[in-house]
């Protein structure tokens, strides 16, 4: 079967490999109908994750049909179509049984698939702890509607439910790429008073005033003013940093009100300052990233319902044998991309 594989730093390249096969009791073997490319992917590519392995098939998004599954496996069944989860979770650690599914201490446990172990920008997938894994898409469901709830969705959802949001806030979110836009959806579910979304391209800011015309937009520059003007309190209520720049996250707390909640849902690439001197008496409770994957069956619930449709950020699809050409419209952010569907 064709598999995208990471070669080398700076290398991916779309390899022959032999199809997956069970190895134990819990796993299932899924064929991969849809996948997409994730920044993650590209962290890899670029050598910023350590562990993950030469060799590997990479992607993590994906939705597909159950080919097999191994004999621990009941909750789902052979022409099943599921979405795949980003993370590996046995549900039976104490972490998993406190849903912190990201620190399963399982040593398949958290994001392995498509980093550590073979992914999904491949005909097949083998995913460990299935029954844990995969979630069934209901009929009335498209692959298209489905193919985020496994991250960047379940990424969005996690940040809104731990922001302790509610309908007196003002809600700040900072960066409106793929995760930003995911978030800025469940944040929309918990009905605040007011949404900001803080972008600094032009496309990008296009795109939320299209689509969402009640969200109010700033760029970063005027953001802290924006943000003053906007709220009650010398401040956003709640601020879910979803950027990841040095500038950005001193925009999270500099632009809450003293006793906020501020959310760091972005992945950085330095070390970040916290000038607690400054920030006395501003008594802050900061909440720090790293999705735990496990409302995928609530939030397949809400696209059924139409409350959540993430088909918009499909800017782009391609078959996988032009993966290649994906990946650099997706790298070089060209052509307005948001989000590229790979047809497998
Ligand atoms: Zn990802
Ligand atoms: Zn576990």
């Amino acid at each position: 079967m064709l598999a995208y594989t990471y070669i080398e730093k700076g290398r991916f390249e779309l390899l022959d490999k032999p199809k997956p096969a069970l190895e134990g009791p819990r796993d299932a073997i899924v064929r991969i109908t849809l996948g997409s490319i994730c920044t993650s992917d590209l962290h890899i590519k670029h050598g910023s994750v350590p562990r993950a392995v030469p060799g590997i098939t990479v992607g993590h998004e994906m939705v597909g049909v159950v080919e097999e599954v191994g004999s621990g496996i009941t909750s789902i069944r052979p022409g099943d179509r599921v979405a795949v989860n980003v993370e590996t979770f046995c549900g039976e650690c104490f972490f998993c049984r406190h849903g912190y599914v990201n620190n399963c201490t399982d040593s398949d446990g958290g994001w392995a698939l498509g980093c550590r172990i073979d992914g999904g920008q491949a005909e097949y997938v083998r995913v460990p702890f299935a029954d844990c894994g995969l979630t069934r898409i209901p009929d009335t469901v498209t692959d298209e509607q489905a193919l985020f709830v496994g991250d960047v969705l379940a990424t969005g959802f996690w940040a809104a439910r731990i922001s302790e949001i509610t309908e007196d806030d003002t809600v700040l979110i900072i960066g409106a790429g793929p995760t930003g836009i995911c978030t800025l959806l469940c944040v929309m579910l918990k009905r605040p008073k007011r949404i900001i979304v803080c972008e600094k391209s032009p496309e990008r800011i296009r795109f939320i005033q299209d689509h969402y015309p009640n969200v109010l937009v700033t760029g970063p520059e005027d953001c802290k003013r924006f943000v003053l003007e906007h709220s009650e309190h010398g401040g956003a209520d709640v601020v879910l940093e979803v950027a990841g720049t040095d500038e950005t996250f001193r925009l999270a707390w500099d632009c809450a009100r003293p006793n906020a909640t501020v959310t760091v849902v972005a992945l950085y690439d330095n070390p970040q300052v916290l000038p607690l001197p400054d920030m006395y008496g501003k008594n802050l409770t900061f909440k720090t990233g790293g999705v735990d994957g496990c409302d995928c069956a609530e939030i397949l619930r809400l696209i059924e319902d139409g409350k959540i449709d993430t088909t918009p950020l499909i800017t782009h699809r391609f078959p996988l044998e032009r993966i290649d050409e994906a990946y650099r419209i997706f790298e070089n952010r060209l052509e307005g991309v948001i989000k590229v569907a790979i047809e497998e």
